[in-house]
């Protein structure tokens, strides 16, 4: 199995829901709590696996906005797995799933300078690495309804925006969405084969507001006008 996240960037609309809701589940599972210190002073910070970014892009009248949501990719050439000296970064054979063992971490950091997609989080107050679980403590949790065996993230999205499938089989959602809607990795040329992948956000559609678009309406409404006027 090849587990992974696919996220819609045409439909997402940056409302951090899925952050949220990220930090509410893994504050209390299996490497939470997730710290925030200063959180309603000048210097708020704080333990996030899921961040969105939100970019303007293309020159007017064809500029969009793009939010773009990034978590652990769960990359199959994990640089983070490599460079870790005590062997607490690792990457489990069957889903493919980067985990941290917080036992062993000792907040070095050198994970965090490995990973390209900034997808890692020292906590300050357990100095140790923290990041994305897949939420391996709900897809596999056999006490939960079937339908809740999603990540929270993915679960709580109001624009379902985020899928969460095996990329090892063709027929599954995620790797259904990324071959009919061109989803690609993000950054493939740094070579560690991210699993995750993103959906392109489509083209805007621009509407012809001219007066010859709507029929001439307001040339019609002018003569009206006129016609009523002149009684
Ligand atoms: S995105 Fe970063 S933390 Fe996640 S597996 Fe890849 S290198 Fe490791
Ligand atoms: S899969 Fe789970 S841990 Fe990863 S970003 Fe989503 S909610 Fe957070
Ligand atoms: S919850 Fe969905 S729509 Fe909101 S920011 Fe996250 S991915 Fe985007």
């Amino acid at each position: 199995m090849k587990l992974g996240l696919v996220i819609d960037l045409d439909v997402c609309v940056g409302c951090h829901g899925c952050a949220v809701a990220c930090k509410q589940w893994n504050t209390s599972g299996t490497t939470g709590p997730l710290t925030d210190t200063d959180a309603y002073g000048a210097e708020p910070s704080g333990v996030w696996f899921n961040r969105i970014r939100s970019y303007e892009v293309g020159d007017y009248p064809h500029n969009k906005t793009v939010h773009f949501p990034m978590s652990c990719m769960h990359c199959e050439d994990a640089a983070c797995v490599t460079v870790c000296p005590t062997g607490a970064s690792w990457k489990r054979q069957e889903d493919g799933i980067v985990l941290v063992d917080q036992d062993k971490c000792m907040g070095c950091n050198l994970c965090s300078w490995a990973c390209p997609y900034g997808a890692r989080e020292l906590d300050p107050a357990s100095g140790t690495m923290k990041k994305c679980t897949l939420c391996i403590d709900r897809i596999y949790d056999e006490r939960l309804p079937v339908e809740e065996r999603q990540p929270a993230c993915v679960l709580t999205c109001p624009a379902h925006a985020r899928h969460f499938g095996d990329f090892d089989d063709p027929e599954s959602d995620v790797s259904r969405l990324t071959r009919e809607r061109s989803g690609y990795a993000l950054m493939p040329e740094m070579g560690y084969k991210p699993t995750n992948k993103y959906l392109p956000p489509r083209q805007k559609r621009t509407v012809d507001t001219s007066d010859v678009a709507r029929g001439g309406v307001r040339d019609k409404l002018k003569a009206w006008v006129n016609r009523v006027v002149a009684r």
